[in-house]
């Protein structure tokens, strides 16, 4: 009987695959096989003799978070993310319209997506109340959303709790603190990227290789710079008008199926911005990616 694994790192020729015991193993996939990445769960078979696993099987994947190689064809990262964490910072800049952007290719990939907004120790008063209330708009939205401080004791903690049973990949711009969240989640990353290299004879290189981490919560984070880089390709008006989930929401109760929120009477939309209910900001940003 071929026994469930997941797939921790791909070398290219082999795979690091991980049992249930936790265990680190050297896997070789079949070749009629997609190309495994780090989060894959897969069926593997001991062969008699053999120093390595066989894959044979590949489970269906759930959310996977693929980049557009130059032919224009998504190349698949990383598989089984449940949620992208949009990481920003007031240095270099909270960017509410890239936070948007990333919440459009999360929906799109079939992902859910968290804010997390870091360094917080550099906030005034006045920012860090402006903050708040912009989490508080995510929030209600329905996506976690949560500020964290990476350089102070225990200020990561609220990131921690959120990560718990989710797999995530952490993306945004250069700078946030993405390195740095990582190295304090995974304290003892050398021991873990050693262990995986022992045991399948491949030197770790971890800047090229994206590593699959189970997290102490239950939770797991999938990591490299290389998917930390994932960034969002060009979004067409309907993909925006998709990934707005409070407008989307608020849309039923438009006049014309297809309003685009802008100029039709009785759009439900505007009226929500008018009483509140959809932060202008949002509704704003809407119309800058929509082109509208
Ligand atoms: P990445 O490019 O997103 O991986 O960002 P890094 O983790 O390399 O962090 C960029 C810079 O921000 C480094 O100098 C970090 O020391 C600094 N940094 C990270 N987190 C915090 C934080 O919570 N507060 C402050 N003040 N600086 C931080
Ligand atoms: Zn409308």
């Amino acid at each position: 009987m071929p026994e469930r694994y997941r797939v921790v790192a791909n070398f290219g020729a082999a795979v690091a695959v991980l049992d249930e015991a936790r265990k680190v193993h050297q896997a070789v996939p079949l070749t009629k096989l997609p190309q495994l990445v780090a989060g894959d769960q897969v069926e593997c078979e001991q062969e008699s003799g053999a120093t390595s696993l066989r894959v044979v099987k590949l489970v269906d994947r759930d959310g996977v978070l693929s980049r557009i190689d130059h032919r224009g064809k998504p190349k698949p990262l990383a598989a089984n993310v449940s949620h992208l964490a949009i990481v920003s910072a007031s240095k270099p800049g909270i960017d509410p319209l890239l936070i948007d952007q990333f919440c459009i290719a999360a929906e799109l990939a079939g992902i859910d997506a968290m804010v997390v907004i870091n360094k917080s120790d550099l906030l005034d008063d006045e920012q860090h109340e402006q903050c708040l209330a912009m989490l508080e708009v995510y929030k209600a939205i329905g996506y976690p959303a949560v500020l964290v401080d990476t350089k102070s004791e225990g200020k990561l903690e609220p990131l921690i709790t959120e990560l718990a049973g989710k797999t995530v990949v952490l993306v945004g711009a250069s700078g946030v603190g993405k390195s740095s969240i990582v190295q304090q989640l995974l304290p003892d990353l050398d021991v873990r990227v050693g262990a995986i290299s022992a045991a399948t004879g491949f030197g770790a290189h971890t800047t090229s290789v994206t590593f699959w981490y189970e997290l102490g919560s239950g939770g797991s984070i999938i990591d490299s710079p290389g998917v930390r880089q994932f960034s969002v390709a060009h979004l067409s008006a309907q993909d925006v008008r998709r990934g707005y989930l409070e407008l989307v929401d608020a849309a039923q109760m438009c006049k014309f199926s297809n309003c685009s929120h802008v100029v039709e009477p009785n759009c439900a939309v505007k009226a929500a911005v008018s009483a509140g209910s959809i932060a202008q900001w949002r509704y704003d940003n809407y119309r800058k990616l929509a082109e509208l």
